[in-house]
């Protein structure tokens, strides 16, 4: 590990003036910041710890939404009682991440944060678009049984690590921002990007900005499920993960969402399925199209082609449990 500069921020405007000049990170749990510094994959000459900041409440909202803390450890958000009653598919992807001692550490808004786990990012000695823009991507032809099926580039095949994400896109929560330039939110949907050509950009966050807290739109009861494949039974990423919302009444679908993981360098919104089952009949064929419709643009790569019919599996099994 390279040496750097340490400074612990003591409020938010020192935070993000300390962070607007230079290679500076910001460090909350540090649980992939360290990996990252240790394998020199980043390198930064400043770390600003703005873990004392007063940022980790979880709240209620005027509208009936929760607003989360980005200091907000997971384990703390997944236990929260508002939380696991009014957004269990979050506190279920949470459980699904990581291992207990991680999830003591890591926060929200590093969990947003946190960057893909593709091998070849971390090996210096492979060729990688996102951390060395234009030198390729050993990735495309190597050994890519874990990468993207859908939304990727021809610079960039990762995919996005996080649960959480998963689970913040269905439930269409809103990241808050604070930077030089002022305040503003972002759709977590919009907050991750797909790579394109520019793969080292991976978030709509600019320089010096930093995260806030989540806000949590107020939801009718819907049923939710978040239900993940990985190799092991914990501390693994997601091969494919799903978080589905879904609304029935009178045998028709008032309400669906649909959310992927581990498929797309970004948490991979179904729109089109959530469509096709907005107002239709509960059953089988419909669940059936939905899936299918959610995979229809896969592109698979060498290895990873058990992945579209994975997904199309796990989305129609979830959705006829939650029916
Ligand atoms: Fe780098 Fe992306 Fe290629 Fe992985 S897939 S080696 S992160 S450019």
């Amino acid at each position: 590990m390279r040496e750097y500069a340490y400074v612990r921020a003591n409020d938010v405007a020192e935070a993000i003036g300390l962070a607007s000049e230079g290679p500076v990170a910001y460090l909350a749990g540090g649980t992939n910041l360290f990996d990252l510094m240790r394998e020199e994959v980043e390198r930064p000459e400043r770390v600003v710890d703005i873990s004392r900041l007063p940022l980790s409440a979880i709240e209620e909202l005027p509208d009936g939404g929760l607003r989360l803390g980005a200091l907000a450890r997971n384990a703390h958000v997944a236990a929260d009682d508002r939380v696991r009653r009014r957004y269990p598919v979050l506190a279920r992807a949470l459980l699904n991440g990581a291992s207990p001692q991680l999830r003591n550490r890591a926060t929200v808004g590093g969990n947003l944060l946190q960057r893909t786990r593709c091998r070849y990012f971390y090996d210096l000695g492979a060729a990688c678009n996102k951390r060395t823009p234009g030198a390729g991507c050993d990735a495309i032809g190597g050994f890519d049984r874990g990468h993207a099926i859908l939304g990727a580039s021809e610079s960039c095949v990762a995919v996005h690590p996080s649960d959480m994400c998963v689970a913040l896109a269905a439930l269409d929560a809103t990241v808050n921002l604070t930077g030089p330039d002022g305040d503003r939110n972002v759709p977590v949907s919009d907050f991750h990007l797909l790579p394109g050509e520019t793969p080292q950009v991976e978030t709509a966050l600019r320089k010096g900005e930093l995260v806030t807290s989540v806000d949590l739109p107020p939801w009718p009861p819907v049923r939710g499920a978040y239900v993940k494949v990985r190799d092991r039974a914990s501390y693994a990423f997601a091969l494919v993960s799903v978080a589905v919302l879904l609304q029935v009444e009178g045998g028709r679908i008032a309400v669906a969402r649909i959310a992927l993981g581990g498929v797309a360098h970004k948490p991979w919104r179904a729109y089109g399925a959530e469509e096709l089952l907005t107002g239709a009949a509960a059953d089988e064929p419909v669940f059936g199209a939905a899936a299918a419709e959610a995979v229809a643009e896969a592109r698979p790569l060498r290895h990873n082609a058990f992945k579209t019919e994975l997904a199309r599996r796990l989305i129609r099994r979830t959705l006829g449990e939650l029916s």
